[in-house]
């Protein structure tokens, strides 16, 4: 049984993650590897937004934050005896275990074309969720698993369907892992309570959230109807960390500007009354726990300013934008707004009127 019959989440996905009472979603065999689930349709967006401003494309840095964060994670799963196995004796075994992964965190539907042990990789990906980011993630885990490095390129076919091309090449890496640079920062406790599913364990509210097709590759938000995927935040975090050291200091106020615009458009569309007292907002708050985004825990408002406080944030752009939007759809006024950085492990977002 895939699914679970009771709650329909991938059993296998609730075997693999955890969700802690902090607002952080970890990999069971990693717990210092956080996950988070995004909305796919706003990560392109915010993509496709700062390729615009700035005038160049993004998809070599995607595919490159992508690649090492791959290679990373591919790693620390093959380390030990079991990665000298899997190394060399099932190579290939690994890679269909890698799409089945794929297929779990809704990146689309991978399958090997072609391949040679050492030397070259041909995939092709249905319902790819980004073309230079699934192809960064395999390229990742082919240097991983071979144990070299490698060059890649893909092409987008009829019916969006991504061919990647990985070989074998010397490729100088100088700054390689120096640049590698995100430490996370020391997560805070919290008491957040799921209602597990009694069949599978999951919290109940992730199969009432989410409609999952693990073939496809595919996971949607029921409420919104966007894609969404299962990401890990570090990846995340290098992967906006390698746009701010390419573009620059104002990308993390670009990301919250554009996410704060998207949030307000969504908000206006639903026709839904929204409580903008403290309680409201915390509420409104509540719904990252879920996602592994982080834990509200505290909201203040004043003469139209709003100061809020988020525990664990994934990326503290996208949590204040979250927040920016709600305010701006609610009120109906432009804002102004900052945040502190969580290397203390928490944010306080301010809103003010602009
Ligand atoms: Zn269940």
């Amino acid at each position: 049984m895939r699914y679970c019959q009771r709650c329909g989440v991938p059993r296998i996905l609730t075997s693999e993650h955890k969700w802690a009472p902090n607002g952080t979603i970890s990999v069971t065999r990693d717990v210092n590897h956080r996950m988070v689930f995004i909305d796919n349709d706003a990560l392109n967006h915010i993509l496709e937004q700062i390729s615009t401003r700035i005038g160049i494309p993004l998809e070599i840095i995607i595919q490159e934050a992508k690649r090492k964060s791959g290679k990373d994670f591919m790693d620390a799963v093959l380390s030990g005896l079991k990665g000298i196995v899997a190394r060399n004796l099932a190579s290939a075994r690994v890679y269909s275990q890698l799409s089945k992964q794929v297929g779990m965190l809704g990146l689309g539907h991978a399958e090997l074309v072609d391949y040679k042990r050492h030397s070259f990789l041909e995939g092709a990906i249905t319902d790819a969720y980004s073309a230079p980011a699934i192809t960064g993630d395999i390229c990742g885990a082919f240097e991983s698993v071979e144990g070299c490095t490698a060059e890649a390129r893909y092409e987008v076919g009829a019916g969006g369907t991504v061919k990647c091309f990985i070989r074998s090449a010397d490729v100088e890496r100088p700054e390689l892992e120096s640049r590698f640079g995100y430490v996370p920062p020391p997560l805070l406790p919290g008491r957040n309570i799921y209602e597990l599913c009694p069949v599978c364990r999951a919290p109940k509210a992730l199969g009432v959230q989410y409609a999952f097709d693990a073939d496809r590759g595919i996971i949607v938000d029921r409420k919104t109807n966007h894609r969404v995927v299962l990401i890990g935040v570090m990846t995340l975090a290098n992967l906006f960390g390698e746009l701010e050291r390419e573009l620059g200091d104002e990308v993390p106020k670009m990301i919250a500007e554009i996410e704060k615009d998207r949030v307000r458009e969504v908000i206006l569309s639903s026709a839904k009354d929204r409580d903008t007292s403290e309680s409201g907002y915390l509420r409104y708050l509540k719904t990252l726990e879920l996602k592994g985004m982080g834990n509200g825990v505290s909201v203040a408002l004043s003469d139209g300013m709003v100061e809020a406080r988020v525990d664990n944030p994934y990326f503290e752009p996208l949590v204040a934008g979250f927040l920016a939007g709600f305010y701006e759809a609610t009120t109906g006024e432009k804002s102004a707004l900052s945040w502190n950085d969580a290397s203390a492990g928490y944010t306080s977002v301010t809103i003010n009127r602009a």
